[in-house]
């Protein structure tokens, strides 16, 4: 058997008649940019996240950049964020002209840890940015406390957590603004690039729209100096066709993680922290083990694709070596990376498939008893 790390020609397939048809009718109207459909799915998107005001943009890397604009972020302020995550959290960070004050995150959630914030603010710091790791939501009442008692700004990175909760709140109801990615690996995704900036603060959200389109107030009169993150029509509408069925994927996403927990609990590995109540959007399923290369490479022969979220923390990154972190500053995270490993998960996989992985899994485990 073999089983893709991620499909998205089954679920293509599915919808295909109706994302023709709502591409036809972009194609009809020709209004290629910022057309009637991104406003239809930027009303659905902010209802969906419980929030006043959704502003699509043509990536999550540029709905984070116009967060931190919009949150006021300066040349010389501080962001604090987290090491364990995709560059993309932290490189807008450095647009902004701020500096990125990274912090190690909690071993059990894998997520911004928020006993180590009060150590790392100090009168420069605007804004922190916790990042939902694989769909789980970052512990948002202590951060929100904290941030709130040094009246710091507080930005989501919802991008790989559509959907998931937090004390019943939804990602992107909680931070003052806030950003998603519509990457297409990602739990709503475009075919193409996409993003979104949440929030319910009308002033902020109308400096966002602004500033995706050059800070255009009318037609060539530009009253702030913005950007061109635009949203494509045909983007917004198939996301807008896509939104439909956003909970019944996820629905599925936590159905297959269920069968991993159901099959994988013997075994000697760290599984994903599982909220009791809440939603985790289980974008990603990640184990933890230390004999990670040992077991993709086994799986990988047994047909099964894996990959690894993140193999490399930011600040461990070449390109990011001029932050001054060295090796052994972020340990919680220099672990995680080289421990983790992400199992295949996506709506569509079959109780079959999963079957098939945790059959090789443990069996790739049991010739080798020292694993842990
Ligand atoms: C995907 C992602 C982003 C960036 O989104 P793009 O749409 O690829 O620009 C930012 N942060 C995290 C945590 C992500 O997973």
């Amino acid at each position: 058997m073999q089983v893709p790390f991620v499909e998205l020609k089954t679920q293509y397939a599915a919808l295909q008649h109706e994302i023709e048809a709502a591409m036809t009718k972009v194609f009809a109207q020709s209004q290629f940019i910022l057309g009637p459909e991104v406003e239809e799915f930027e009303q659905k998107f902010a209802a969906y996240c419980q929030v006043q005001h959704a502003i699509a943009v043509n990536s999550g890397t540029s709905a984070l950049h116009l967060a931190l604009i919009a949150a006021g972020i300066k040349p010389h302020d501080e962001v604090i964020t987290v090491a364990m995550t995709f560059v993309a959290t932290v490189a807008p960070i450095l647009y902004c002209g701020a500096k990125p004050v990274l912090i190690d995150v909690n071993p059990i959630t894998w997520n911004l840890d928020p006993s180590q914030l009060e150590d790392a603010i100090t009168p420069r710091t605007k804004a922190i940015i916790p990042v939902h790791l694989h769909g789980l939501m970052a512990d948002m009442g202590p951060i929100m406390k904290v941030a709130n008692h040094h009246n710091i700004t507080v930005i989501e990175d919802a991008c790989q957590a559509h959907g998931a909760t937090y004390q019943g709140k939804t990602a992107g109801s909680i931070g003052k603004i806030n950003a998603f990615s519509f990457y297409p690996g990602k739990n709503l995704g475009a075919y193409g690039e996409g993003g979104a900036v949440v929030t319910q603060d009308s002033a902020l959200a109308e400096e966002v729209r602004l500033l995706r389109n050059f800070g255009q107030a009318e037609k060539y009169h530009h009253i702030l100096k913005g950007f061109n993150y635009r949203m494509e029509t045909l983007q917004a509408a198939i996301l807008s066709v896509k939104m439909k069925y956003i909970d019944q994927w996820i629905q599925q996403r936590i159905q297959v993680a269920q069968w991993y927990y159901e099959r994988l609990t013997e075994l000697p590995l760290q599984l994903p922290y599982r909220p009791t109540t809440d939603r985790h959007g289980f974008h990603v399923f990640a184990i933890r083990t230390s004999h990670r290369e040992m077991i993709k490479q086994a799986l990988a022969n047994r047909g099964i694709a894996t990959q690894i979220h993140y193999p490399t923390p930011v600040h461990l990154q070449a390109a990011y070596a001029d932050l001054g972190y060295g090796k052994g500053s972020l340990p919680v995270s220099e672990q995680l990376a080289q421990e983790f490993l992400s199992l295949p998960l996506y709506p569509e996989m079959t109780e079959t498939q999963v079957d098939y992985v945790c059959e090789q899994l443990q069996q790739i485990i049991a010739k080798q008893p020292t694993v842990v």
